[in-house]
């Protein structure tokens, strides 16, 4: 039967992998709905393209002249504008399968409805666990949704564990794991000289060794916040103790993750490094499915290398730890810090090694509350957010 997909961030680095993959598959998929926060031009290309029934701006208000513009251009897609129209479109009971691939933390919401209509939810939005983690397994259980990861450590994980029938992430069988390993390929400054971290430029920053993301995740990946975060969705989606998550530096990114079970046996995922991969397996899961990606020749490899990664280098690792352990709203808060902070650092506004300074301040400024609703996490990310725009402020002052 063909499933039928909304696309959240279907304009990003994500989105164009996912539809690279659909594309290989006419039958098997329908695109639904795709969805860009403003980009109207990119994505009116890809209604042209994909012919979905609708297509959100979610960044705009109503606007006729663009509705004119994308019928003008042969689009047939009925053209929706606002933020409540991404939950529309990811609850629809025409969809079947929704990619939440919106970056940050405007991706809960939506990607929240999609779990709350009981749809299968393949997850790229990390952010979305990381703020809300508990109570989002908890709508996926009770509503009967399927979670499948799309983060590549995370989709690695899932593929190790042991496969039961009709099986989603929440419901992953973790009793006999005693570690899971996430690998992190150590970003573009992992050798650089500790001195020169602070002068670095955005550009600099974004030049990811292995993979070609959006900026903000560059950025992330770099500072390893990424690996952060990483960690905290794990905690949620494999429902292990943060204790029991490593990681581990390989700047080849051909390992994906590990699991090691109580026996000392170790499973790992390999591939080269192309979003595809993971996106095909949770598209066609429980069936393998072509992904377009090159394959992998171990013998060109020749050798796989790791090392621990070093806490004086990256900071950012260490508070979204301290974060897990602190629980409750804390996760929410980091995550809001880190994106004004990388926003700041894109525009110029930040030095690279203020922005675990901003999060730590903003840590500080705004304390953990226990985190029970969207309400609670969506105040705790306002408060969080404004303490790190003064701790923005306050670090601007000091950068020249
Ligand atoms: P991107 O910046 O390339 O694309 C982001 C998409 O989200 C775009 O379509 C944009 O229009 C939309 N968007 C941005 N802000 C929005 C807002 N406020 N409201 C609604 N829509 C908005 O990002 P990406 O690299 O594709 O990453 C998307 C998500 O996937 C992130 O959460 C990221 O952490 C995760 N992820 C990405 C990769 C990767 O290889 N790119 C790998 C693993 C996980
Ligand atoms: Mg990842």
């Amino acid at each position: 039967m063909t499933q039928k997909l909304t696309l959240l961030g279907a304009t990003g680095s994500i989105g164009a992998s996912t539809l690279d993959v659909v594309a290989r598959h006419p039958g098997r998929f329908r695109v639904f709905a795709l969805t860009a926060h403003r980009s109207a031009d990119a994505l009116l290309a890809l209604c042209l393209r994909h012919a979905p029934a609708f297509a959100v701006l979610s960044g705009l208000p109503e606007d006729a002249g663009l509705r004119g513009r994308f019928a003008a251009a042969g689009c047939r897609s009925e053209l929706l504008f606002g933020t409540q129209a991404l939950e529309r479109v990811a609850a629809d009971p025409d969809c079947d399968v929704v990619m939440a691939a919106i970056v940050g933390a405007a991706g809960l919401a939506p990607t929240l409805a999609g779990a709350r209509a009981g749809k299968r939810i393949l997850l790229a939005n990390k952010e979305a666990l990381v703020m809300a983690g508990p109570f989002f397994m908890r709508a996926v259980r009770e509503r009967g949704a399927t979670l499948l990861p799309i983060d590549s450590e995370h989709n690695a994980v899932f593929q190790c564990l042991p496969q039961e029938p009709a099986q989603s992430a929440g419901r992953a069988s973790t009793r006999a794991v005693r570690r899971i390993l996430l690998t992190a390929s150590g970003g573009p400054f992992r050798t650089a000289p500790l001195e020169g971290l602070s002068g670095v430029t955005p550009e600099e920053a974004c030049a990811h060794p292995n993979w070609a993301m959006g900026r903000k995740i560059s950025v992330d990946s770099a500072t390893m916040m990424n690996k952060g975060l990483e960690v905290i969705e794990a905690r949620w989606l494999f429902d292990v103790a943060p204790e029991r998550i490593e990681v581990l530096i390989h700047a080849q990114s051909i390992i994906h993750s590990l699991v090691e079970f109580v026996d000392g046996s170790v499973i790992a995922q390999l591939s080269n490094p192309d979003m595809r991969v993971p996106i095909a397996h949770a598209l066609g899961f429980p069936e393998r499915i072509e992904s377009g990606a090159t394959a992998l020749d171990l013998a060109a490899v020749g050798t796989l290398a790791f090392e621990r990664p070093d806490a004086r280098r990256f900071p950012c690792l260490g508070l979204a730890y301290a974060a897990l352990r602190e629980g409750g709203t804390a996760p929410a808060v980091l995550n809001a810090a880190n994106e004004i902070a990388v926003a700041a650092f894109l525009e110029g506004k930040l030095r690279y090694t203020a922005i675990p300074q901003v999060i730590e301040h903003a840590m500080q400024a705004a304390p953990a509350t226990a985190a029970e609703s969207l309400e609670t996490v969506l105040e705790a990310d306002r408060r969080a957010r404004a303490a790190a725009r003064d701790g923005v402020a306050a670090l601007m002052g000091r950068a020249a």
